[in-house]
């Protein structure tokens, strides 16, 4: 059933005290990816939600998310589209700034990814303070695109990142206090 299978796919993911920085416990994906059983379960979870929700491109956060918006791309016959680290896209890109703990970063997308009105899945792997998520949002906005939900495999509610989406609808599969 949905709950034993919700179990599954969260006890196959790996944490990591302590890593990167004191303090964070790392939540490694790589372990229910390697699990071919188990990263269906989750991909179809992903597919199941949004078939039939007339979706035309999924976007995915550099870099795990690539692994999970591509299978759902696939899955969907849709277009997928990458938001990546500054200077990694060839062509005419847009970019936006977010603050880190320390610091800041800025994510990039093709100003042509992107039709306008076209309806948008945004995928990642987690989203912890939102700020990851909030910069996409933006970009996809900019060029046009209707976000019609952010998907997460996991999602850490403590840091209350979905407070920083006003407005946008955010579906994660598992929570990690
Ligand atoms: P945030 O912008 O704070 O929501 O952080 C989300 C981004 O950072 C995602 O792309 C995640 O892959 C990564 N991330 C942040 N915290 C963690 C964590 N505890 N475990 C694994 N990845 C994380």
């Amino acid at each position: 059933n949905q709950v034993e299978q919700m179990d599954i796919i969260k006890n196959s993911i790996r944490s990591i005290p302590g890593w990167p920085i004191k303090g964070v416990t790392f939540r490694d994906i790589t372990t229910l990816m390697q699990d071919p059983d188990i990263n269906r379960k989750t991909t179809d979870i992903f597919f199941d939600r949004y078939k039939n929700m007339a979706i035309d491109k999924v976007v995915g956060i550099d870099a795990r998310g690539f692994v999970f918006g591509a299978i759902l791309a696939h899955q969907l016959h849709v277009g997928f589209v990458p938001v990546r680290k500054k200077g990694k896209l060839p062509y005419k890109t847009i970019s936006e700034s977010y603050s880190l703990e320390y610091g800041k970063d800025t994510l990039e997308i093709h100003e042509d990814a992107i039709k306008k009105g076209e309806r948008v899945i945004i995928m990642d792997d987690l989203i912890a303070t939102g700020g990851t998520i909030g910069a996409t949002v933006k970009l996809v906005e900019k060029i046009g695109g209707h976000i019609v939900e952010c998907a997460f495999v996991v999602e850490l509610p403590d840091l209350k990142g979905r407070s920083r989406l006003n407005g946008h609808s955010i579906f994660s599969i598992v929570a990690f206090d």
